[in-house]
């Protein structure tokens, strides 16, 4: 529905007028929303995540300048871009809009190319941020997270699941005889498996909180928060025999004639002031175990007894 526009607009203004004055200049372009009062703009910026915010400064109960430092304080509304439409001109307030966080400013009686072309340069903008902080948090070759961002996720997750006694699983798993594989097929062809082994990980999570990460050349790794240790040892089963699925085949494998992949699974409960880094060591442990029992098989441990 909203895919193929290159935006949403937030229009806050306390007078319908104005609004309607901006919609008409904008709607063709991007999807607006508004909102007439501070309270329901704050709303639906948290609710809408619009990609600019149009904010009138004089409003009754909440002004402009009140609501754009509410935005910048709330975690969840914090990056998104402000504009103030104002019919005051002087220094003093656009500098104060300024250092409240706005990007710009666009002055009362509005003018159409202005708007237009502020519009576009902010959303520009946005979008090109918006890609970086993709990018960040991206392995490029398979399109899961990356490293950073699995420790960053890591540690989080555990902390917040220390606070309950939470369980949380790992599965770590590595491409058995990958360097055999590159030898025969070639990197390209390796590279190739590797992708496809990606999107078997980002289609055998299911829960929102789960998270899939490149952890390494050709190692894989899964955090399962709130997952018990049953849990755990079917996701690494079905990623296990949907890795032998996709029918890649491996002739120099000791395992199978195909490409396969051993799995080290943990569960622990989450114990506040650990470090999530034994979890990590604990599933390496596993995955070392299970190459050695002969590779393309799973190897567990539950550190979980309440
Ligand atoms: P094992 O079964 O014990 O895991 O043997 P292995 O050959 O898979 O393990 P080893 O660690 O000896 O080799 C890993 C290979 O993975 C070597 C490396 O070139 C390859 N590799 C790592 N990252 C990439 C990548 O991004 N693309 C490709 N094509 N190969 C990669
Ligand atoms: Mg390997
Ligand atoms: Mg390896």
């Amino acid at each position: 529905m909203t895919l193929e526009l290159p935006g949403t607009v937030l229009i806050v203004d306390d007078e319908p007028i104005n609004i309607a004055v901006l919609t008409d200049v904008l709607e063709d372009k991007y999807e607006i929303l508004f909102a007439t009062d501070g309270a329901k703009a704050l709303e639906l910026a948290r609710t809408a995540q619009p990609d600019l915010i149009l904010l009138d400064v004089m409003m009754p109960d909440m002004d402009g300048y009140e609501v754009c430092r509410l935005l910048k304080e709330g975690r969840e509304t914090a990056h998104l871009p402000v504009i103030f439409v104002t019919a005051m001109t002087d220094v003093d307030n656009e500098a104060r809009g300024l250092e409240l966080g706005a990007m710009d400013y666009i002055t009362k009686p509005v003018s159409p190319p202005v708007v237009r072309a502020r519009v576009r340069n902010q959303i520009e903008l946005k979008h090109a941020r918006d890609q970086l902080l993709r990018q960040a948090v991206t392995d490029g070759l398979t399109g899961l997270a990356n490293r950073r961002h699995f420790d960053s996720v890591l540690e989080k997750e555990y902390l917040r699941l220390a606070r309950n006694r939470g369980l949380l699983s790992l599965i770590l798993f590595d491409v058995d005889h990958f360097k055999a594989f590159n030898d025969t097929y070639g990197h390209l062809a390796g590279d190739d498996c590797l992708r496809r082994i990606g999107c078997v990980v980002l289609h055998t999570l299911t829960r929102a909180a789960d998270l899939g990460a490149r952890y390494g050349g050709e190692e894989f790794v899964c955090i399962l928060p709130d997952t018990g240790h049953d849990g755990a040892l079917a996701l690494a089963e079905r990623l296990r025999t949907e890795i032998m699925a996709l029918g890649i085949p491996h002739v120099k494998s000791s395992a199978a004639s195909l490409v396969t992949a051993s799995l080290g699974v943990v569960t622990v409960r989450c114990i506040a002031g650990r470090s999530p880094l034994h979890v990590v060591a604990q599933a390496d442990e596993q995955l070392y175990a299970a190459k050695s029992a002969g590779r393309n098989r799973i190897q567990a441990m539950r550190f979980d007894s309440p």
